[in-house]
């Protein structure tokens, strides 16, 4: 894997730590929580505990968010039936997005650090691209050229199209 930058590049250390850390959106003290608002892109796939949204301002076509419904924060505050479903869920999304082609491997990513109403990130790696293998994915989405949000909006809707595919335990895609 490479980082889309030219070497050499210098390391520099942390600034100081920021304690207690500022509130995120979405908890006490915090802006409101922008999924609870409808303050995000709509939904383009849902069930009764997920919902399934395109990104904004993204350079790999077929990326998508999965979102709970209830609000909260991580996996350890998960209701019994959230906690059952999420594996089942996010094999059918991955699934879903390489069942568009092209893609090498979806990488699922839950940061947090934003917002504490619960999603996870999927972002596809192009076929072929090793120089995005592992970490390094999320910096090239970064640097890559922005695609049009719109087009962004009809690869999820392609992947949404194919959740309705997709079943479990059926491998009708690349693995
Ligand atoms: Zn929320």
């Amino acid at each position: 894997m490479t980082l889309p930058y030219e070497e050499p590049l210098t390391v520099r250390g942390p600034g100081p730590r920021v304690v207690p850390e500022p509130a995120r959106r979405g908890e006490p003290g915090g802006e409101p929580c922008a999924i609870c608002a409808g303050a995000v892109t709509s939904a383009v796939w849902s069930d009764d505990l997920w919902t399934l949204h395109p990104p904004v301002g993204g350079s790999l076509p077929g990326t998508v968010w999965l979102a709970s419904r209830e609000h909260v924060d991580t996996f350890s505050e998960f209701s019994p039936a959230l906690a059952a479903d999420f594996g089942r869920v996010a094999a059918r999304v991955e699934r879903a997005i390489l069942s568009l082609g092209d893609v090498g491997r979806v990488h699922l990513y839950r940061w947090g650090d934003g917002g504490a109403h619960f999603h996870v990130w999927f972002l596809p790696r192009p076929l072929g691209m090793l120089d995005a293998r592992g970490m390094m994915l999320p910096i090239w989405e970064d640097v890559l050229p922005n695609l049009p949000d719109e087009e962004l909006r009809r690869a999820a809707e392609r992947v949404a199209a194919a959740m309705e595919h997709v079943t479990e335990g059926k491998q009708d895609v690349p693995a």
